[in-house]
């Protein structure tokens, strides 16, 4: 019998519901010390709605909590398991001492089971041959950055890269263009569908038309307040350094706002002078641009070529991004797009890179390996992505501990 089992019985049936008994155990294991009696009653209080010291008692009594008696004796700080003993100093009662206080902590029994718990909970979700990898990250937290893609967003309702472009086919009118149009489209080749449309469609001739229409797509959708649904929260409570990220949208800026994570808010890259600033302070930084400034989007091919090939940008880059490593979340490698942006940054990272990605096939893991990014390969459903990427953050967060 569990500890759960086992306190379960002995509260005969009166309704636990185990979410909150595991949250407020992990609250316990994360504290990892003794601590006061009445700290831990506020902290039961917080998750259990029915009298706190009758669940102090609970956990005493299962050995889910193991005791220890704190006091000062002649102004020696003294601890006993037992409070009715008599002291070693002075030979009186401890609990009849100055600064007699009632300290308590998980059992060893207790932490095994969490662990063991735990274990199961991140291993049933995410293959356990990448526990390496992200104890790789979790080690050097203090150097990561983060580069945030389209599929992190694509929960608040915006599209991933490819699909922010499909509807440009309504400015093709001839059935062989069309044609081509979803055949880019399914080899996820936007710079081709960008071109197609630029030479077929009367509608979009210009670049400028084009990023009118990303601008309009991404206005569209209203960034409304749906944490539950999305790793932005999580990102900021990870994250120690600059947040990069190629999307146009703000819902980086809306989530830092709304807590105040302590991130200056929206730089595009071309606002930037010099790179100091970065790393001094937490900064978001669209290196592709943002949807308030058509001049900052970069968008078709020729804009990528001008960016990648200016050499004032690969020196900002390269400074930016040095000695750090970097997590690309929310990108998929199936895009053609995203391979042509690693393999323009690729020369840059000088450190390990990480990927947390999703169902990606054996083939396209051997494309990685050979970028030298290390892969996190999350196999579940598509509405199961940003809970089990949650796993991932807690366990770097050390909300998880296996
Ligand atoms: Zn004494």
């Amino acid at each position: 019998m569990n500890c759960w089992e086992s306190i379960r019985d002995k509260t005969e049936n009166k309704e636990i519901d185990f979410e909150i008994f595991y949250l407020l155990l992990s609250e316990f294991q994360k504290i990892n010390s003794y601590q006061k009696k009445r700290n831990v009653e506020k902290i039961i209080k917080k998750y259990c709605l029915v009298n706190e010291l009758l669940w102090f008692d609970l956990f005493v009594n299962n050995q889910i909590f193991k005791i220890e008696y704190r006091y000062e004796c002649n102004d020696v700080s003294c601890s006993e398991k037992i409070s009715e003993a008599k002291c070693d100093l002075c030979g009186e009662k401890v609990n009849e001492h100055d600064e007699f206080e009632i300290f308590v902590r998980l059992t060893k029994n207790i932490e095994e089971y969490l662990k063991e718990y735990n274990r199961n909970l991140l291993f049933s979700n995410i293959n356990k041959k990448y526990l390496p990898t992200l104890k790789d990250i979790k080690k050097n937290l203090s150097d990561v950055v983060f580069f945030i893609g389209a599929g992190v967003s694509i929960p608040l309702g915006f599209p991933n890269w490819v699909n922010l472009f499909k509807k440009l086919e309504e400015g093709l009118v001839e059935e062989s263009d069309k044609k081509k149009f979803k055949e880019y489209l399914d080899y996820g080749d936007v710079f081709k569908m960008i071109e197609l449309i630029k030479r077929e469609s009367s509608l979009y001739r210009k670049d400028v038309d084009i990023k009118k229409y990303v601008q309009d797509e991404l206005k569209k959708n209203k960034v409304n307040d749906c944490d539950n649904l999305t790793n932005y929260k999580s990102i900021f409570e990870v994250s120690r350094n600059f947040i990069v990220t190629t999307n146009y949208d703000h819902a980086l800026e809306w989530r830092n706002n709304k807590d105040d994570f302590g991130y200056r808010d929206l730089i595009s890259f071309n606002r930037i002078s010099g790179t100091t600033e970065f790393l001094k302070e937490l900064s978001i930084f669209h290196i592709h641009g943002e949807l308030d400034s058509i001049d900052s989007m970069i968008v078709t091919e020729s804009d990528y070529i001008n960016f990648y090939r200016n050499k004032k940008n690969l020196d900002k880059l390269t400074s930016i991004f040095s000695g750090k490593r970097i997590v690309f979340i929310g990108f998929s490698f199936k895009d053609k797009y995203f391979k042509d942006l690693f393999g323009e940054l690729n020369e840059i990272f000088k450190e390990n890179s990480y990927i947390i990605t999703n169902n990606l096939h054996s083939m396209d893991i051997d494309d990685l390996v050979e970028e030298n990014l290390r892969e996190i390969n999350i196999e579940c459903d598509f509405d199961k992505i940003v809970e089990t990427n949650e796993l991932i953050f807690k366990y770097l967060k050390s909300e998880l501990i296996i």
